[in-house]
């Protein structure tokens, strides 16, 4: 069966669901989001630690974390789903001068953008969060209007909303080829129909390089594999324990429920999309996060589960429209800070594609023509 359609966004994640809430609100509602799951949302989007922050080096990621968090304190009101949005601050633990000079001009950075973050002295921090053991740690950085906000209440708004306003959401709908007819994109396929359109959107995640060939071009997106613990209720476990990450080792800590959730990133991790827990890193990584965190000594686990960044090679997004083809666009590749972005990265679609170019915030930074002329600046606050 062939349908036709004014958009087709592949991929059913925070970056497909916002982008076509945020298409149908603009008045384009023959829209079409296909997923390859059996339900949305089972990607990155689902398995992440729900962590939002200001904290990033590049203004444009700093621009996109402002837009984004406004959009989720408003959430409740204006898309009548709450997401739990939690101030509890975001401290970066520093162990060397050099990560402390880099951090510093960071902050003077996000300063310049309107955002009270601080660098702080180990003593400082002591005061902040005395339950970490700051041994080696010689200052750190605090946000305290970073924090947490519920992934699932994110998406599910989008979807809703989406839906309500006329949206065509199909799972179990795999796009299995891209037709791209003399410079045009014009088709999707999925096993069980066509669809005709001028525009198809990526938002495919750690899948979107596959999604990309379907097209024959090439994005550089790898999945990175990445694994979470979450421990049982901790007595004693104060209700604004903040989101703790000591940088140089990527292990981090916040309050899940009433116990702790936490991850570290294993930097070795060769790209692939193996989903099993790792048991040789988790025994390392719960050492490092006992080390760091020592009530953890005490806790039992609840749940453990891994999923996939979708890194670039400089762990920034790709956004906007694709030269190899009109109608192509791109909205992937958040290299492992994506869901507290999404709300501003599918508002920016919409103008991308609707207005012939996004708008609210100058996005030519994350543009993919960015690799071929050589201009990508790295984000350098990832863990
Ligand atoms: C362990 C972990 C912790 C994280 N912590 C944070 C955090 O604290 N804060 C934060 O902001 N971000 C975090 N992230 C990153 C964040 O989850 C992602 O950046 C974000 O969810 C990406 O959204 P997406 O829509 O691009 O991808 P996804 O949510 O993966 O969605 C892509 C969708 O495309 C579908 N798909 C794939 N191929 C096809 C196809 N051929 N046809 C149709 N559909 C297809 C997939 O099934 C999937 O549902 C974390 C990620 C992980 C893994």
């Amino acid at each position: 069966m062939t349908t036709s359609a004014d958009v087709v966004i592949i991929g059913g994640g925070i970056m497909g669901m916002s982008t076509a809430y945020h298409l149908a609100a603009r008045g384009c509602r023959d829209v079409v989001v296909l997923e390859s799951g059996e339900m949305f949302g089972l990607g990155s989007t689902g398995l992440n630690a729900g962590g939002v922050r200001h904290q990033f080096s590049t203004a444009v990621n700093i621009e996109l974390s402002k837009l984004s968090i406004g959009t989720m304190e408003r959430f409740a009101d204006e898309m009548g789903q709450e997401v739990a949005l939690r101030r509890c601050g975001y401290l970066f633990l520093l162990d060397s001068d050099d990560d402390l000079r880099r951090f510093r001009g960071n902050v003077e950075l996000q300063n310049q953008h309107g955002v009270p973050s601080e660098v702080l002295s180990a003593d400082a921090i002591g005061k902040l969060a005395p339950e970490v053991d700051l041994t080696g740690i010689v200052g750190g950085t605090w946000c305290a209007r970073d924090g947490l906000v519920d992934p699932h209440g994110l998406l599910q708004g989008y979807i809703s909303r989406a839906r309500t306003l006329g949206v065509t959401l199909e799972t179990r709908a795999p796009a299995t080829a891209i037709g791209v007819d003399g410079g045009r994109v014009h088709r999707v396929v999925t096993p069980s129909g066509e669809f005709e359109t001028p525009a198809v959107v990526i938002a495919a995640g750690p899948w979107s390089a596959q999604v990309g060939a379907l097209a024959g071009l090439d994005l550089p997106i790898q999945p990175i594999r990445r694994q979470i613990a979450v421990t049982n209720p901790m007595p004693g476990l104060r209700a604004d324990f903040p989101f703790v990450i000591d940088f140089s080792r990527a292990l981090y800590f916040h309050r899940e429920g009433a116990g702790i959730l936490t991850g570290m990133s294993n930097r070795h991790e060769p790209p692939g999309f193996d989903t099993t827990v790792d048991e040789n890193w988790r025994l390392t990584h719960l050492e490092n996060a006992v080390a760091r965190l020592p009530m953890l000594a005490d806790a039992d686990l609840l749940a453990e589960w891994a999923g996939l960044y979708e890194v670039t090679p400089d762990d920034q997004p790709i956004l906007g429209r694709l030269p190899h083809a009109d109608g192509l666009f791109v909205c992937a590749g958040f290299s492992g800070h994506g869901l507290m972005h999404g709300p501003a990265a599918g508002l920016l679609m919409a103008e991308e594609i609707l207005d012939g170019r996004a708008h609210t915030i100058d996005i030519d930074t994350l543009r993919w023509g960015r690799f071929a002329n050589g201009a990508s600046a790295a984000e350098f606050n990832v863990v």
